[in-house]
């Protein structure tokens, strides 16, 4: 392993770019680094890692974001108590190792079932987690109940540092507030806690803070969730494809004081493996990765925070994507790869889910890399990657297309020697 060619900068004081390395998280001599991706130990062509349920579109907010374009109201034809446990049976028979079982929203709080619900999916053996809205639902006396009833993980949206930042976003004022005191008791009552972020033009800035206050009050994860133009959040301006690769590199640099994912950012695979190689070489990133002046001034916030020169494991992002180890089940039964990718495949309804996931024409399609095309099926990374399916369907209609937000041109990365052991195999094929 050679050494970093260009040693780490004090902490609060950034190292002049170019010529800036990953030296903060340099390994010892002899120490064995953890590989940037990981692969899921099961076949995504029959069982999934992660399912997640729509229990209801109703939502008292009104989030600028909206995938679901939620309502005050809950929808008639939304599963009934009887079907959802149905549902968790079916989930439950894809085999000895239960999948990831999310229960999101609108907000699940609308719902008058849901510990009741929380509980059923305990009894079946799987692990509950929960996304509520931060509404006045969510008292130190409701986070108990949760919890009590068998869920152990929450997860909370913040998409700002500040109260102005936040409730912006959110459609209403009082909301950064109550998140942050949501956060607090759910800890207090023994959930553990994601902390969920809309990257959009207007907080790219606030970033470095939310990690800050990520890294204080404590979470699992922090999810950083790169928009996908559908519902609600087709109004929010896009980022460009040079500055989302700024943020999930500045992203990767405070990967081991945050535990920090992706979401519907898959090429943050490709970002960590290029990251993990061009450290073993003792590389400049920012000149091999043509990283731009947002990056700089991230990272910069970021090192004088104190986030960048960090000593925890690095969390590597898990290989899944849109029907490749990822279903959705929306309020109605409806079965979709992802609920950013409104392709209908089934309804529980009327079909097994695990007949829907392994056999449906869209999702046996999305677990083959040969049909990607444009940049993303000339690519060395489409086997660990493949970009945002959702993405390109909802800025072209074409669910095979190139991932609009990725700036990498296919065999330009330096190290193609050493990509091999990287790029898994192709899931499903
Ligand atoms: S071109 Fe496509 S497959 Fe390659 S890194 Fe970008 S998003 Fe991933």
């Amino acid at each position: 392993m050679n050494p970093p060619a260009n040693p780490a900068a004090p902490s609060g004081r950034e190292t002049a770019v170019p010529g800036m390395t990953d030296a903060a998280d340099a390994p010892d001599a002899g120490e064995r680094r953890p590989r940037p991706v990981r692969h899921v130990h099961r076949d995504v062509a029959t069982a999934p890692f992660i399912v997640i349920w729509e229990a209801t579109r109703a939502c008292p907010l009104a989030c600028l974001h909206c995938r679901a374009e939620a309502r005050p109201d809950r929808d008639p034809g939304e599963l009934t108590t009887a079907e959802a446990v149905g549902l968790m049976r079916q989930i439950t028979s894809f085999g000895r190792s239960a999948p990831l079982f999310v229960i999101t929203g609108g907000d699940p709080f609308e719902r008058p079932d849901l510990y009741d619900l929380v509980r059923r999916a305990r009894e079946l053996g799987l692990s509950p987690s929960v996304s509520p809205s931060a509404t006045p639902a969510l008292t130190a006396d409701s986070l108990t109940r949760l919890r009590q009833a068998g869920t152990n993980v929450i997860s909370l949206s913040l998409d700002g540092a500040t109260a102005a930042r936040h409730d912006d976003f959110r459609g209403f004022g009082g909301v950064f507030g109550r998140t942050l005191d949501a956060w607090q008791r759910a800890r207090e009552a023994g959930l553990k806690v994601q902390i969920n972020t809309t990257v959009t033009r207007t907080n790219l800035m606030d970033l470095p803070d939310i990690a800050r206050l990520i890294r204080d009050r404590g979470a699992l994860l922090w999810s950083l969730f790169l928009l996908v133009p559908t519902g609600r959040g087709r109004n929010l301006t896009s980022l460009t494809a040079a500055e989302t690769e700024d943020v999930l590199n500045f992203a990767y640099d405070i990967g081991a004081a945050v535990p920090v994912k992706a979401t519907e950012a898959h090429h943050f695979r490709r970002v960590a493996i290029q990251r993990h190689i061009l450290h073993e070489r003792g590389a400049d990133h920012v000149a091999a990765l043509g990283l731009g002046p947002l990056y700089r001034s991230l990272r910069r916030r970021a090192v004088r925070s104190g986030l960048v020169r960090a000593t925890r494991t690095r969390r590597p992002p898990i290989d899944v994507g849109a029907g490749r180890g990822l279903v959705f089940v929306s309020h109605t039964g409806e079965v979709s790869p992802s609920g950013f990718l409104p392709l209908p495949a089934g309804n529980v309804r009327e079909r097994p889910l695990t007949e829907i996931y392994r056999a449906s024409p869209v999702f046996t399609a999305l677990r083959d890399p040969d049909r990607l095309t444009g940049r993303c099926g000339a690519c060395e990374f489409r086997t660990v990657c493949g970009g945002s399916r959702s993405r390109a369907y909802a800025t072209g209609g074409d669910v095979f297309a190139e991932e609009p937000w990725c700036s990498y041109t296919p065999g330009t990365f330096p190290y193609q020697d050493e990509l091999a052991g990287h790029l898994g195999t192709a899931a499903g094929a």
